[in-house]
């Protein structure tokens, strides 16, 4: 790169953080004012603006046009300034930004491919710049956060995960790619929308859909590799399911929904059980939703209780799921029930109403993900404490506003003695001159350390293990001082050491198994991953000069 280009270029622009000697040598000079600033001024810089802005919509298009301009100050600043950025990058605010994509947008990110490209999509792929692509995070815009389907407007997840990779992993950001596959939408506002940006049809389904996900699946693999890692994200599911059956044991892939999910939630458990000082098999728990992410938890849960020495039909009868028709039970009349939920489906009478569920069960752990903002109403919480001296509460579903509960209804309803984690962020609430700070159980604990240690190392596939062991390692992350404040995951601040702990633990488990590929296996695991993971500073953009032969 010379010139002008390096100051248009992400990954190579400094912006005022040029030296003189740079600029001069690059043929850049006077084309930057004359201060050369640190990154530490330029992201207090970036802060002061964010700060000033009215809403959360604004600050998240400036920090798209900021990754757009400076990589290295984007991520500086998503990684100092964690707790205050990750909402705006991620969610909640991510999930407006997907509503509003059509309207906000101004570059693309990512790739998209369509059902018109079926028979292409190598072709397409072959389109991206970067050829050592490692991590792809993919959806169809089916089932967004709790929103629903939003189409093509779906983007915003896969870029917004993969910026989550790199501030909180070190996953370094050209090895990420954003896809979203467009077979069309049937969300009616958006079909109607002037700005909506994708294909204006109703999706397309069966076998032509499934042929176009096998075809993407393959090109991936011929264009990238196969050790090329391919998260599955927000689909809807009836195809989250299937496909991760299908394709599972054949790719490097995994479901963040279903087991990303799964390994957070577990990890919460885990940590809460260290506060009720009970054995997790002396538990019962309910899930309020039985979709991809309780169906998810229950399955991890019960592989744990496994590993406690209980039988899986013991473990099952401590799960019990309710869906949108009330309790899952046996027998119940017309449509019958899905393998997965068949599973944990109880000999019981139906019962339609949660309250009604809570009183009969009596659960010590109740946990939501139902997309149903408020199912946790001030009576069902108290239900939840008048058999529990301390209640485990989790309000899983996303954004904010599809939580079942806040932080400050929990609390207060039970008077500061439920264990609460949510999976959008609640600020610290204080009560009775107590001060709780909620967990956020979401599974950007999970999928990046994940995700570091599949790229690191190559690992080829992501057994269900590998999501025990990240739970297991996150947990152990959680100090005896995080639990005294209610918290039942570390701070935020701490999340690139965790992520790496638990790099380095599936690491090991993926060598003792032979699924890793990089060979010799590194003699210490986790520097080794230490050693890879992406780091925001600058470095000086001139070649290296020696002196030559006239010297000598
Ligand atoms: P999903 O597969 O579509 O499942 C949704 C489930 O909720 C279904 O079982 C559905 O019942 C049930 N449901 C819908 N309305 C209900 C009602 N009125 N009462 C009781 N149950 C109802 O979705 P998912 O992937 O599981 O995601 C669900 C939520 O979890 C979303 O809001 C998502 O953002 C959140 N989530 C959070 C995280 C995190 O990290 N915290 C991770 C993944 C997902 P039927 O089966 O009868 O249709
Ligand atoms: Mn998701």
């Amino acid at each position: 790169i010379t010139g002008h280009e390096i100051l248009l270029d992400r990954h190579t622009n400094k912006g005022t953080a040029f030296s003189i000697e740079e600029r001069q040598i690059y043929r850049i000079h006077g084309l930057l004012p004359p201060t050369v600033t640190t990154l530490e001024l330029q992201a207090d810089r970036i802060m002061e603006n964010l700060r000033n802005m009215s809403d959360d919509l604004a600050r998240y298009i400036a920090l798209s046009a900021l990754q757009d301009r400076n990589e290295k100050l984007f991520y500086r600043v998503v990684m100092e300034y964690t707790q205050e950025i990750m909402p705006l990058v991620y969610t909640p605010t991510v999930g407006l930004a997907c509503q509003k994509y059509g309207l906000i947008f101004s570059k693309p990110k990512g790739l998209f491919i369509t059902i018109y490209d079926k028979g292409h999509i190598d072709d397409v792929l072959m389109n991206w710049p970067a050829r050592d692509v490692r991590v792809i995070v993919v959806t169809d815009g089916e089932r967004i956060l709790g929103l629903g389907d939003l189409g093509c407007n779906g983007m915003g997840i896969p870029v917004g995960k993969l910026s989550l990779y790199t501030a909180l992993a070190g996953v370094a950001p050209e090895y990420c790619l954003p896809i979203t596959l467009d077979v069309g939408t049937n969300n009616e506002s958006l079909l109607n929308d002037k700005y909506y940006l994708g294909l204006r049809q109703k999706r397309v389904t069966g076998k032509e859909y499934d042929e176009f996900i096998d075809e993407f699946m393959q090109a991936v693999v011929k264009q990238f590799g196969q050790e090329c890692l391919i998260q599955f994200e927000d689909f809807a599911n009836r195809n989250a399911f299937r496909l991760l059956k299908k394709y599972r044991d054949n790719y490097c892939t995994f479901n963040d929904d279903i087991q990303g999910t799964a390994s957070v939630a577990l990890a919460g458990i885990l940590a809460s059980l260290r506060i009720t000082k009970r054995k997790l098999s002396d538990n019962v728990f309910v899930f309020y939703g039985a979709g991809e992410a309780s169906i998810g938890m229950s399955n991890l849960l019960v592989f744990a209780m496994e590993n406690e020495g209980i039988p899986v039909e013991e473990a099952r009868k401590k799960i019990y799921l309710v869906d949108s028709k009330g309790l899952v039970v046996k027998n119940r009349p017309a449509g019958g029930l899905s393998e997965e939920k068949n599973r944990y489906a109880h000999e019981h009478e139906p019962i339609n109403k949660l309250e009604d569920v809570i009183k009969t069960i009596k659960p010590s752990f109740l946990i939501g993900a139902s997309g149903q903002g408020s199912a946790f109403t001030r009576e069902i919480l108290e239900i939840m404490i008048s058999f529990n001296k301390r209640p485990v509460i989790f309000a899983l579903s996303n954004p904010t506003s599809k939580a079942e509960c806040t932080a400050r209804e929990a609390y207060e309803a039970t008077k500061g003695q439920c264990v609460f984690a949510s999976g959008s962020p609640f600020p610290k609430y204080v009560y009775n001159d107590q001060t709780y700070v909620p967990g956020q159980g979401n599974n950007s604990y999970i999928f990046p350390g994940v995700g570091l240690s599949i790229v690191t190392c190559g690992i080829r596939h992501v057994p269900d293990e590998i999501f025990y062991i990240a739970a297991k390692t996150l947990s152990e992350q959680v100090t005896n001082e995080d639990l005294s404040v209610g918290l039942v995951y570390p701070p935020i601040e701490k999340i690139r050491t965790v992520s790496r702990k638990i790099a380095a633990a599936v690491a090991e488990y993926a060598y003792e198994q032979k699924l890793a590929a990089f060979y010799p296996k590194p003699i210490d695991l986790e520097k080794f991953i230490e050693e890879k993971q992406y780091i925001a500073e600058y470095e000086c953009a001139l070649p290296p000069r020696w002196s030559w032969e006239k010297e000598k």
